[in-house]
């Protein structure tokens, strides 16, 4: 028996297995709330994804529920700019929300995207 409440997770979540090691990473800063990981699919010389441990479909859900973690993401996402050398260039965070919007994997994730010019407004 452990002390600590149980995070929000779905089994058969691609996201919640890469928080338990069950697949594979390349992670790049890990909180108590968030993991942060190279995307697999890279659209920028620097594209990485920040997700809350705990399972939520989307970043609002997430807010809603726990807000201080949302703000972790956000925190982690511009530590990870300052990490990666694209906070001075610019960089971009960006919340997929709904297929629509081209979100796939249905964990609230943050991409961070730089290294390259942007495009506005995105496609
Ligand atoms: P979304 O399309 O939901 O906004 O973003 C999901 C992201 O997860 C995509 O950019 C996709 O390349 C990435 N992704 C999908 N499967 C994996 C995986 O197994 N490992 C990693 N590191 N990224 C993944």
């Amino acid at each position: 028996m452990t002390d600590q409440p149980s995070l929000p997770h779905q089994p058969d979540c691609l996201f919640c297995k890469i928080v338990s090691g069950d697949v594979p990473a390349t992670i790049v800063r890990e909180t108590d709330t968030t993991v942060a990981f190279r995307d697999i699919n890279p659209q920028a010389p620097t594209h990485i994804l920040v997700i809350p441990r705990a399972h939520y479909p989307d970043a609002a859900a997430l807010s809603a529920a726990e807000p201080a973690v949302a703000a972790d993401v956000l925190r982690e996402a511009g530590e990870i700019a300052a990490e990666e050398g694209i906070a001075e260039t610019g960089y971009r965070v960006v919340f997929n929300t709904g297929s629509g919007a081209g979100q796939t994997v249905f964990h609230a994730h943050a991409h961070v995207l730089g290294g390259r010019g942007l495009q506005w407004p995105p496609g």
